[in-house]
């Protein structure tokens, strides 16, 4: 007896989704740009919702271990990117948890400053004619940063939904009127004035029919060890330093077994292998 072929499709019945919220801005996606749009907007007098599939705010900064914000500066000595990224940089500093060049190293090109900030991983990319100079640039940790900006969209009056899926965008007349969900509490729809793809991949613009590319990366898996001797590490490239007590942060990269069409630039210092 031969057995019945699984089905190819599934039949699922009209339905009708209830809209559960309408707000002047729908944010998808709280990573630090979802998170700066939701806090600028609201801070403006927008009725503002977050969207995050997870269940924490600042995507790769922070559940990504990207806990490194390079080059703030213009390359010349002046700060260059200031606003909400200098305010969360701030509010860490106030809880011990940054660690920066202070502002008379800016520009500096002494190798001894560059080997010890390289041992933060705050030294990165092709060195400037002449060599490295040291920049402004902030190692960060990683909790630390989603307390802060927990507060920042807190006192905004953000509301935020997390465990959140966008799924699917509900368009009208060339524009996106609402966004359907999906979470625990089933499948919503949430309507808007206007929403803001901050998903990192373009769920939504995707999803709304625009054009788009796909560009293949690199597997990287930044982690952190804990319990590890500061006379352990051993320095330049393997491990970096952080602000988070005791842990090193291994900036992991796969790129020596990837064989990819377009090669990414190599950072400054030399990655584990
Ligand atoms: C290996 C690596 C190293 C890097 N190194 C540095 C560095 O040293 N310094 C630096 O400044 N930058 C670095 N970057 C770049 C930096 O990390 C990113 O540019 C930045 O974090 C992107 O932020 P984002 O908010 O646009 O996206 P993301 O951080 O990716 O945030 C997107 C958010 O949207 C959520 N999301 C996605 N789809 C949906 C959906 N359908 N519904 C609900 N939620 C959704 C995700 O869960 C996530 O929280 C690095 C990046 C990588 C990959």
């Amino acid at each position: 007896m031969t057995a019945e072929p699984p089905p190819r499709f599934v039949d699922l019945p009209n339905s009708l989704v209830p809209v559960t919220s309408a707000v002047d801005v729908l944010i998808v996606g709280g990573g630090s740009a979802g998170f700066s749009a939701a806090v600028a907007a609201a801070r403006n007098g927008a009725e503002v919702l977050l969207l995050e599939r997870f269940s924490y705010i600042g995507g790769l900064a922070t559940g990504g271990l990207i806990i490194l914000l390079l080059t703030m500066d213009d390359g010349a000595g002046r700060q260059a990117v200031g606003g909400l990224c200098q305010e969360i940089v701030g509010r860490m500093e106030r809880r011990n948890a940054v660690y920066y060049p202070p502002r008379e190293q800016w520009n500096d090109p002494d190798s001894k400053l560059i080997d010890h900030y390289s041992q933060w991983g705050l030294v990165w990319g092709s060195p400037a004619p002449g060599g490295h100079r040291v920049r402004y640039s902030v190692a960060f940790d990683a909790h630390e940063f989603i307390y802060a900006a927990d507060q920042m969209l807190k006192e905004a009056g953000v509301r935020v939904l997390y465990q959140t899926w966008a799924c699917e965008p509900v368009v009208d007349n060339g524009s996106v009127k609402a966004i359907v969900i999906q979470n625990k509490a089933g499948r919503q729809a949430i309507a808007t004035k206007v929403v803001i793809d901050a998903t990192g991949d373009g769920d939504i613009f995707a999803g709304a029919g625009e054009s788009f590319e796909l560009e293949r990366v690199h597997p990287w898996l930044w982690f952190e060890l804990a319990n590890v001797e500061a006379a352990a590490v051993p320095g330049r490239g393997l491990f970096f330093h952080t602000p988070g007590g005791g842990r090193v942060l291994v900036p992991w990269g796969g790129e020596a077994r990837v064989d990819l069409q377009h090669p990414v630039p190599k950072p400054a210092t030399a990655l584990p292998r």
